[in-house]
């Protein structure tokens, strides 16, 4: 879509708003599909938590994709969005029993990833399948925050306690399906990735009843011209080889899954904000945008950086900007950015707003959370409505003080005599 596309959507749904392509992401799982099409039985779980409106869902649906979930409300929006429960896999983290147990009825695919709950899971319901998520203690991800491999993390079983693992499954006799592994986000070097991949291929040697092994996600997406990403085509290449490798020594044609959730919806998305207030200072110009954090939180969270566009100037002359949000606390999007001139009343277009964006926004500010786009088949599909007064009261209970009130008032003169 383009620039004059994306204009006509800010004017026709207002601004702050959410727009995604669907070709963009259509080619993106395409793109990873055709990277592994030399694999037997290949599963693409898209991470729900990235971007969960029910319309994505069924566009993913529609493409043959299947679901990561990380909570039983994720799960419902598959189910809702028409996913069959045997595409859904559930891999929570710190969840209780109960909820694990109720994902389970459901007929979703349980991935546990702790001790603890694998053993009450397993003397409880030995005749359910369960994944198992390892913990391979390996490096990677661009921050501390989205890094979840390394030996401090809550994530996984660790790999040092395989023999206690074992020790569980052969007491309780439960039936042990998938391996897993979810090593973070970012990564961009494939050997990290390949000896990963070797650490889960010697785990799931322990198993003799495997469909599947799961290799999470974490593949890096570009987010700045000329940036640097995961070589998908090359970790295809490599993995697919080393993976068929490993079914001929297991004896049984596997099914190699990934949980993609950046690399599937990340470039989809643009964020479209107005600018309010252009403000020079003695050492800045700011340009204050009709958004904040409560919408787009990536750069103040995780320090991420998000291209920024002034489509409604593109060949206007570069000066340098300090973008910012509406906010009452540092609310700051960019910092020192080139971007053509901008004048009060710009439309700035933020790309890579397609994973996390959305769906970690919040009312903070009592502000409404934007409106979400689709873009299909060359028009504009209005997926969520902008919140209203009434949903930000919607589930706030307004006591009643009115007789204490009078007698506030009453102090309040007193006081005011006294003082
Ligand atoms: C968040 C998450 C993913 C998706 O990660 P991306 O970096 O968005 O691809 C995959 N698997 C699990 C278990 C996750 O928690």
């Amino acid at each position: 879509m383009t620039n004059e596309d994306l204009l006509n959507v800010a004017q026709e749904f207002g601004s702050p708003v959410y727009v995604y392509d669907a070709a963009k992401i259509e080619s993106q799982y395409k793109r990873l599909t055709n990277a592994f099409s030399n694999v037997k039985q290949l599963r693409i779980n898209y991470a729900v938590k990235a971007l969960s409106n029910i319309s994505i869902l069924k566009l993913l649906n529609s493409l043959g994709s299947c679901l990561d979930t990380v909570s039983i409300q994720e799960v419902k929006l598959g189910l809702l969005a028409g996913f069959e429960p045997q595409h859904i896999i559930y891999t929570p983290n710190g969840v209780s029993l109960e909820e694990i147990e109720e994902v389970a009825h459901l007929g979703v695919q349980i991935n546990i990833d702790n001790l603890s709950v694998l053993e009450q899971f397993g003397s409880r319901h030995p005749e359910i399948p369960v994944c198992i998520r390892i913990n391979p203690h390996v490096m990677a991800g661009g921050n501390s925050n989205i890094s979840v491999g390394h030996i401090d993390s809550k994530f996984g079983i660790s790999i040092h306690q395989i023999p206690h693992l074992l020790r569980i499954v052969e007491n309780t006799n439960m039936h042990v399906n998938g391996i897993h592994m979810h090593t973070g986000s970012d990564i961009l070097d494939i050997e990290v990735f390949l000896y990963a991949a070797e650490i889960l291929f010697e785990t799931a040697a322990h198993f003799k009843n495997l469909d599947f092994i799961d290799f999470g996600s974490g593949f890096k997406v570009p987010y700045k011209p000329g940036d640097i990403e995961t070589n998908i085509e090359e970790l295809g290449e490599k993995l697919s080889a080393r993976f068929n490798e490993f079914c001929a020594s297991y004896g049984k044609d596997l099914t190699l899954a990934f949980e993609p959730g950046k690399f599937l919806v990340s470039e989809a998305g643009s964020f479209l904000a107005k600018v309010n207030v252009v403000k020079q200072t003695t050492s800045t110009v700011f340009a204050g945008i009709d958004s904040g954090f409560n919408h787009l939180i990536r750069p103040m969270f995780y320090n991420s950086y998000h291209h920024i566009e002034n489509i409604s100037n593109p060949e206007g002359r570069e000066r340098f900007y300090s973008v910012v949000g509406y906010i009452c606390e540092t609310d700051t999007f960019a910092n020192n950015r080139r971007i053509s001139e901008i004048n009060e009343g710009d439309i700035l277009r933020f790309k890579n707003a397609g994973a996390y964006c959305f769906s970690m926004a919040s009312n903070y500010n009592s502000r409404f959370r934007p409106a979400e786009i689709l873009w299909y088949n060359g028009k504009a599909h209005l997926i969520r409505e902008r919140e209203t007064f009434e949903d930000l009261t919607r589930n706030q209970v307004a006591l009643d003080f009115s007789s204490s009130e009078k007698k506030s008032n009453k102090k309040r003169k007193e006081d005011a005599v006294t003082a």
